[in-house]
């Protein structure tokens, strides 16, 4: 499979199996349209079937007993190659992920060589310490712990970040002796083609890590379902995370979810409101939203709130909306035809129960961007915590003003959630600062800073509804990925 970036043409991707690039058992394929212009076919992906999933898994059970045995610096130095190859490859990598779901190319090549340093990290956690010497009762005994991997780790990944997610799962999979089946979004499969191909390039052994593409409810399923299959590794919506945590609970398969989130940002009185507008701005807008830790609640304080909104809207008002690949555009199109009419959905219920929509939720004017899945950059003012926009996940370029009496309520309304990925606050006052960590109920908790962007050493994941709460990212990874071993030896 290979691509050039420019011109237009349909990459015909195939599964990875065994070290080997396999046509779907069926033959057919799903299209794969470029969300900034919907005429244009991007990829054909594989739309297989559950024995592809079968075959996918025999490779990499057959595979699981030599990769295990290796050294931890030996199957870190196959992680270097590929974070090597990826990086290389960013440019096409980025072009390819703009083209199949829209993000603008800088954020789409930041993410690729984001992948790069995330392989980078898991291959040095080849070389480092993985248990505990712990003093026994027994004087002559030595009694320690280890860590065990868990077998064939099956990871289910969605569209939004089609390099990073995929790869903080697969690479600390893979490091700590694990094999993997990889099923990505269909949506977009060429990127997925390329990461395997670093992987195919830079000479893992064949069945080590394996590539299964179709649809969710067949081989997302198949691989909640499969017994051949130790552990499930998924992100993507709480829907589908809870029925696939079922399904892995219920034959005894560990399972590890992270799902979505409602993340609010606070504004303090005491804020410094251009700090704040633009972290409101780049939280809940790049990515057209799309990202799980995005800004979606806007919770600002009564003393602030008219100035606040007033600088907030003459931002917004200059974001460019256009092709990912254009270099003046800001903020692509919704990723998908579906995508779009769910967001569409969410403004008009918005409207309906009684918010005020004060910029955007439409449309662009320019006819050069008529056939994509654009929606303009809305503002919605008034909004009410029983609202609908309020409550459940957008997944799109939509903020919700919400006004607080003081900093108490703010931070209330902002738990008032069934999520808690992500949360923010505004001010620069320390004991506000200090009130909000202690109360927030969300995994990520971030003062002065945007409610997106992690670092990929710390650990990352949600409280409440956005996971099954374990945590993923940085040394967190070692308790899903493997199995501690308790060792009484004596002689
Ligand atoms: P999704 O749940 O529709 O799909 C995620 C993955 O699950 C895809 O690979 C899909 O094909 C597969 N799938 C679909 N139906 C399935 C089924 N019945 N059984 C098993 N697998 C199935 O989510 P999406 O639309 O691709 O992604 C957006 C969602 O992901 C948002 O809710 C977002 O918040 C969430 N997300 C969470 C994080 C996080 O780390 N917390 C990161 C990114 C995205």
């Amino acid at each position: 499979m290979s691509m050039s970036g420019t011109k237009i043409e349909t990459v015909t991707v195939d599964n990875y199996i065994g070290g080997r690039w396999k046509a779907p058992e069926s033959g057919r394929r799903l299209p794969n349209v470029n969300p900034a212009r919907t005429s244009e076919v991007v990829g054909l992906a594989p739309d297989s079937d559950l024995a592809d999933l079968n075959d996918a898994v025999a490779a990499a059970e057959a595979a699981r007993s030599a990769w295990r045995r290796l050294s931890g610096a030996q199957r870190g130095a196959l992680l270097y190659k590929a974070a090597d190859l990826l990086e290389n490859r960013a440019e096409e990598i980025g072009r390819a992920m703009t083209r199949e779901m829209g993000k603008t190319l800088g954020e789409a090549k930041g993410e690729t060589i984001r992948g790069a340093a995330i392989l980078r990290y898991y291959a040095g956690e080849g070389m480092r310490p993985v248990g505990d010497v712990i003093p026994s009762t027994d004087a002559d005994a030595l009694m320690f712990t280890t860590r065990a991997p868990l077998g064939v780790v099956g990871v289910i990944s969605p569209w939004n970040f089609p390099v990073a997610i995929p790869v903080w799962k697969i690479a600390p999979a893979l490091i700590y002796g694990n094999t993997v089946v990889w099923k990505p979004a269909a949506e977009t499969a060429v990127t997925a083609g390329l990461i395997m191909e670093c992987f195919h390039e830079a000479g893992f052994p064949a069945g080590a890590v394996n590539m299964v593409i179709g649809d969710g409810a067949v081989i997302g399923q198949g691989i909640a379902e499969h017994p051949g299959i130790h552990a499930v590794t998924f992100t993507g919506s709480n829907a589908v995370g809870r029925k696939v945590g079922q399904i892995a609970l219920a034959r005894g398969a560990k399972y590890q979810l992270e799902m979505g989130g409602k993340n609010p940002v606070i504004v303090a009185e005491d804020a410094d409101l251009d700090l704040a507008v633009d972290a409101t701005i780049s939280g809940g807008l790049r990515s057209t939203g799309q990202k799980c830790t995005a800004t979606s609640r806007v919770i600002v304080v009564e003393g602030v709130y008219e100035a606040f909104r007033e600088k907030l809207l003459a931002k917004v008002k200059e974001l460019r909306v256009g092709d990912g690949l254009d270099a003046a555009t800001w903020l692509g199109p919704c990723a998908s035809g579906k995508q779009y009419e769910t967001v569409m959905r969410y403004i008009r219920t918005g409207i309906e129960e009684g918010a005020e929509l004060l910029v955007g939720g439409g449309k662009p004017d320019d006819p050069a961007l008529a056939d994509g899945y654009f929606v303009t950059p809305a503002v919605f003012d008034r909004v009410t915590p029983e609202m609908t926009i309020a409550r459940e996940e957008i997944f799109g370029p939509v903020l919700a003003l919400i006004r607080a009496r003081d900093l108490e309520e703010a931070i209330a309304l902002a738990n008032d959630t069934e999520y808690g990925l992500s949360a923010s606050l505004y001010t620069r006052d320390i004991g506000n600062a200090l009130a909000f960590i202690r109360e927030t109920e969300a995994g990520l908790v971030r003062v002065n800073a945007e409610t997106a962007g992690v670092e990929l050493q710390a650990p990352f994941g949600g409280m409440k509804g956005s996971s099954s709460h374990s945590r993923e990212q940085g040394r967190a990874a070692i308790e899903f990925y493997t199995s501690v071993k308790t060792v009484f030896v004596k002689p």
